[in-house]
């Protein structure tokens, strides 16, 4: 147990996405004078899924940094790119700096779909796709056989299937204008996709995807939505659960399907087909290769709370199809020395306090906020009260004296000592900089390099010129 002096209160932050900075944000608007909060990034850049996750034609998704660059611009902050906790720092060297710890590293992994066949050639997950279309140095060297396929099967009916649906039917020519990554944008360039096969295993009513989204895909040029009469009809306990507790997103969303259906099938070259009820069992290959889908027709039951749930109806379909994607959720990976819930995905905590299990004592000084702590849900927003909830915990602590001692110096001479090459903000600003000036030079809106060599490789490139 320990007191901050009363002049600093130094907070370490794993990770710089959303829930990072929104942590910041709380800690900065505490009141508490002398806060230094340092934000540590495994990659040299910062944000998170606002630079490798939210698509590249998602713009003012992406102007969510302006509000970041702000908060970065309070005395106290810092950044660390470059500096992967578990390599370069391990836990017990940020609880010898600092009073408390925020481990906000999301999901950085996906669920698995768990059918025979998972493994073949043309099965990928979104998250993959997503990483590699939006130049995220883990999946620069992936690659998508876009050229050889007509027909995708997309599992999942969340705003990530909407994503990656898409981007796979949206113009390459428009596309070119974004940040999208190079070695992305040549593949969509000589791609064959003219459908993609949206798998829902529950109904319209519980599509996960947000109403605009799918009319965004509605509105490409090129491109219909089909939906099949028989997918947009809604069975009587999902009609009568609508009605009862459905969001209006869900109502929505129904209609929009319906609307859908009443069109017929659909004259563009392009087509979204959304297919729902409907569960893969298998994946069949030929050759190693992805060809048929074996989907499960599902029927809806209430579960105890009454939500419908998927059930087989004990009847199947097969679907030909040259790749699959799966958009079944994120995942979260273990951090070394941080507890995890291997159940959940997520380090376990109470109310944003890290326990060793679940269920187990607090780990005092450690906390945890956005994807880690709550799983892979909501919007960018969501992350902002969930960090609040998180820094009113870590305060209570602070006031109660129940912190980490952080008797050591500052951990820039420990990097320094390890002959880490941290990426300050400074840094950073210039590669910014750099990258939109770039973008503008290549007509689009930022260039960005896709491994960290050669981000790390302009950042001292830039250095040299400050
Ligand atoms: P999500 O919203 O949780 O959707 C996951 C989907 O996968 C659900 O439809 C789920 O169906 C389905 N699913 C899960 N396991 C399955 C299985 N084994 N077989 C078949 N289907 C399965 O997750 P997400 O799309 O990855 O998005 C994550 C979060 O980021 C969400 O909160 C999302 O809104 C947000 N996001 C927002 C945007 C945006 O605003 N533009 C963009 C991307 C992501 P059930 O409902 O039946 O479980």
């Amino acid at each position: 147990m320990h007191e901050a002096n009363n002049d600093t209160w130094r907070i370490a932050v794993v990770g710089s996405g959303p829930s990072a900075f929104y942590t910041a944000e709380a800690l900065f608007k505490s009141g508490v004078p002398g806060v230094h909060v340092d934000l540590f990034d495994r990659l040299p850049v910062p944000f998170g899924l606002v630079r490798g996750g939210v698509a590249p034609d998602h713009q003012k998704i992406k102007s969510v940094v302006k509000v970041y660059d702000k908060i970065a611009a309070s005395p106290g902050f810092r950044f660390f790119g470059n500096v992967q906790i578990g390599r370069d720092l391990q836990v017990a060297d940020l609880a010898a700096h600092y009073h408390q710890i925020v481990y906000a590293f999301g999901c950085e992994s996906d669920q698995k779909l768990g059918t025979p066949g998972e493994d073949l050639a043309g099965v990928h997950s979104a998250t993959e796709f997503v990483g590699w279309y939006n130049a995220h140095p883990d999946h620069r060297d992936r690659t998508f056989d876009l050229a050889r396929a007509e027909r995708v099967a997309l599992v999942g009916n969340g705003n990530v299937a909407m994503d990656v649906a898409r981007v796979l039917l949206a113009s390459p020519d428009e596309l070119a204008k974004t940040d999208i990554a190079d070695h992305a944008l040549a593949v969509l360039r000589q791609s064959r996709v003219r459908e993609v096969v949206l798998l829902g295993r529950r109904g319209p009513a519980q599509a996960a995807f947000s109403p605009k989204e799918i009319e965004e895909i509605a509105a490409l040029p090129e491109v219909d939505v089909v939906v099949g009469a028989n997918d947009a009809t809604l069975d009587p306990l999902s009609a009568g659960w609508l009605e009862r507790e459905g969001a209006r997103s869900q109502q929505r969303n129904v209609q929009f399907l319906a609307e859908r259906a009443a069109m017929g099938p659909g004259t563009a070259p392009k087509q979204l087909v959304c297919r729902f009820l409907v569960a893969p069992t298998e994946l069949l290959g030929r050759d190693g290769h992805l060809r048929t889908v074996r989907v499960q027709h599902m029927q809806l039951v209430a579960d105890a709370d009454g939500t419908p749930r998927p059930k087989p109806q004990g009847t199947s379909e097969d679907l030909a199809a040259d790749l699959l994607f799966k958009a079944i959720g994120y995942r979260g990976i273990p951090l070394a020395g941080v507890p995890f819930d291997d159940k959940k995905g997520i380090v376990p905590n109470v109310d944003g306090r890290v326990v060793e299990q679940p269920g187990g004592a607090v780990r005092v000084g450690h906390y945890v906020a956005g994807w880690c702590k709550r799983g892979p849900t909501g919007l960018i927003g969501t992350n902002s009260l969930d960090a609040k909830a998180t820094v009113a915990a870590m305060l209570a602590d602070r006031t109660a004296g129940s912190m980490l001692r952080a008797a050591a110096n500052d951990i820039t001479q420990l990097l320094r000592s390890r002959g880490t090459d941290a990426v300050s903000w400074a840094d950073w600003q210039a590669l910014d900089a750099w990258e939109q000036e770039q973008g503008r030079e290549r007509g689009k809106l930022r260039h960005k390099l896709p491994s960290i060599e050669q981000l790390m490789g302009a950042v001292r490139d830039l250095r040299t010129q400050r």
